[in-house]
């Protein structure tokens, strides 16, 4: 398996607001966890006028020293990378503060039949956006511009935000320094992830704020990672299903040796997007009944 160089170490503190790069700052919500590593990051770019990425998760106190440590700027815009709890609720509370419109490619794309199949990443199914954001679209922060990406895969609403003029990108849940992103089919889609992942090598931006954890200052190399990691995925499960069909509770163990108990939820949704991918292409068919239950064998 090709290593993913992870970037896990994190230099960070609770409750206050770090200043990053000119015109980065980040204020990092208590809400760690086996899917938020440290917590949700929620980005401030601009000075004076300001757009906030990423309220977090329905945490008042997190919320209270935002607005705290914004006090005497203005906030123009509340910008939204996808709709899960530990991002997108607390946008509600900012708002109460601040009155900003919210901005996002759009509400959840669909309801997800897993949705507590071993993931703590719940949707926030009530959030939809003031302001429906599209891809290539810009607009300005005060004297920042920012675009828009749209790169579905974690999810199918999942946007990207850069700044053109330093090359930096928040990337939200699509890429991240410590940990891969865990794609949950219906609504996540391997496919889609990497498209995603290769638009972003495609770009060649200069440095990755994710939403959760450390920076990622060589991002073209990591990115390029992500994508063989993902193959290689398939191409294991490819070789597995070759031996003998099999159910994805049965792949876990050989995919995914001395996996951390927690993540075995993830993991079989993790095997299922693959799953999908691979009978997309007609490499893999699966027997009739649940997607956790039927059988998948290799298509000769
Ligand atoms: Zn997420």
């Amino acid at each position: 398996m090709p290593e993913i160089p992870f970037i896990r170490e994190h230099d960070f503190q609770y409750g206050q607001i770090e200043v990053l790069a000119p015109g980065i700052r980040r204020l990092t919500a208590r809400n760690p966890s086996a899917f938020t590593y440290y917590g949700t990051g929620t980005y401030i770019i601009g000075t004076g006028t300001v757009a906030v990425i990423d309220p977090g998760p329905d945490d008042p106190a997190h919320l209270n020293a935002l607005i705290k440590g914004l006090e005497g700027e203005g906030i123009s815009h509340i910008l939204v990378t996808h709709c899960h709890l530990d991002h997108s609720p607390g946008a509600r509370l900012l708002q109460a503060a601040c009155d900003a419109p919210t901005y996002a490619f759009g509400p959840h794309g669909a309801a997800s039949e897993h949705r507590d199949a071993g993931t703590e990443e719940g949707v926030d199914v009530d959030f939809d956006p003031d302001v429906r954001l599209v891809h290539g679209q810009r607009f300005s922060v005060g004297a920042l511009e920012v675009e828009c990406i749209h790169t579905p895969g974690h999810t199918s609403n999942h946007m990207c935000f850069a700044l053109p003029a330093s090359g930096d990108v928040f990337s939200g849940d699509h890429v991240m320094g410590w940990s891969t992103s865990v794609i949950i089919p219906p609504d996540g889609d391997m496919a889609d992830y990497l498209n995603s992942l290769q638009l972003m090598l495609d770009r060649k931006d200069n440095r990755y704020w994710p939403t959760h954890g450390p920076p990622i200052k060589t991002p073209a190399d990591y990115v390029a990672a992500l994508i063989s990691h993902r193959h290689q995925r398939m191409d294991d499960i490819l070789k597995l299903l070759a031996e003998t069909p099999m159910q994805i509770p049965q792949m876990v163990g050989p995919l995914y040796p001395g996996l951390d108990p927690r993540l075995i939820g993830g993991a079989r949704l993790s095997i299922l997007a693959s799953l999908r991918y691979l009978i997309a292409n007609g490499e893999i068919e699966a027997s009739d009944g649940m997607p956790m239950q039927c059988t998948y064998r290799r298509v000769t």
